[in-house]
């Protein structure tokens, strides 16, 4: 990637009213059959179409073709019964009713494939595609036949590779994992969640990415996070450990967040997805105020390495706020530009 200080999202942006509830996350698709396949290629097209207005370097789909960023890709696995559901305990945060693992997982055939080689097609910008990361993954299910978290994270990841590569081999810049678990499960990260994330981009050639956030802008993370106090220092239990990892990349939530830009530092010679837009407010940032975190982030950032983004998924938010918030981030990226580059 050439182009100094790359712009991208960290994943999901809204949908069009006619494929799905808008503003609300994890929605019931509004079509069925071949109707819902049109639909989900259309809702990519004008997402990929709101990307490249609003001037970003690195564009996805949008994640207009799932409902879940970890459910999705695990309803098309053998072993897991979506049947059978229990309520866990998500995060250690919120209740949810979860699908079950009754027996051996695998993967039968592509999950995203085919959607990536779509949006390949559709632009000849870098792509950046997103898969949940192997913790996430379990965190999200009830388990019955592994009995244990760490031995089916790993069968997760041996999946999540073969998908990776397949991805790669159709085009795909950057995969990217999203495990917001790595907030939360600090010793199990270090014992065994970077590894099983090591697992999953083993031979891969295209870069890799993995995004730990603070979640969506829902009430029960904005309830958790009043309770993490004025500085939040969780990133830096899990940043020795992945610094010293294979991944190329760490997407993090900065903006409007209380964590300290210094702990920046512990990742050094990593890229940074820098999260310079808010995605639990309505309120649009300024350019001015992008320019601002980029700015600090610099301090412990080297200017080649950083990548302005979003904190996380904008699929809540309406369509028009999402909008504005990517212009502010590209125009913010473009102020600091300049600046690094004495214009
Ligand atoms: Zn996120």
């Amino acid at each position: 990637m050439k182009k100094l200080l790359p712009t991208s999202t960290a994943g999901s942006l809204p949908k069009p009213s006619w494929l799905a509830q808008p503003e609300t996350l994890w929605s019931p698709w509004k079509l069925e059959g071949d109707e819902l396949i049109d639909g989900k290629q259309d809702a990519l097209r004008l997402s990929l179409q709101e990307q490249e207005h609003a001037g970003l370097d690195i564009v996805g789909d949008g994640e207009q073709s799932r409902q879940h960023f970890v459910t999705t890709f695990i309803e098309h696995l053998e072993g897991v019964d979506f049947e059978n559901r229990e309520t866990v305990r998500i995060r250690d945060r919120y209740d949810a009713s979860v699908p079950t693992v009754v027996g051996a997982v695998s993967r039968k055939k592509p999950v995203f494939v085919e959607d990536a080689k779509f949006l390949r097609k559709q632009t000849d910008r870098p792509i950046k595609w997103a898969l949940p990361g192997p913790m996430t993954m379990i965190d999200t299910l009830s388990d019955k036949h592994y009995k244990s978290r760490e031995k089916l994270a790993w069968e997760f990841a041996k999946i999540l590779n073969q998908e990776a590569k397949e991805l790669e081999a159709a085009g795909v810049d950057i995969i990217q994992f999203d495990e917001p678990a790595f907030n939360v499960f600090f010793d199990e990260v270090n014992d065994w969640g970077i590894a099983t994330l090591e697992k999953a981009i083993e031979g891969l050639k295209c870069e890799t990415a993995v995004h730990i956030c603070y979640g969506y802008g829902i009430k029960a993370n904005t309830e958790w996070k009043k309770t993490l106090g004025s500085e939040w220092r969780q990133y830096e239990q899990i940043f020795p450990k992945l610094q010293q990892s294979n991944i190329d990349m760490i997407s993090l939530e900065c903006h409007n967040s209380h964590v300290p830009m210094e702990l920046l530092e512990l990742i050094r010679g990593k890229k940074v997805m820098v999260g310079a837009i808010d995605v639990a407010s309505n309120t649009i940032e300024t350019p001015e105020e992008v320019a601002n975190t980029l700015r600090k982030a610099l301090q412990f950032v080297d200017a080649e390495n950083l990548c302005p983004c979003t904190n996380c998924g904008m699929t809540p938010l309406p369509r028009h706020i999402a909008r504005g918030k990517l212009q502010a981030l590209t125009a913010g990226a473009e102020i600091v530009r300049r600046e690094l580059l004495g214009k």
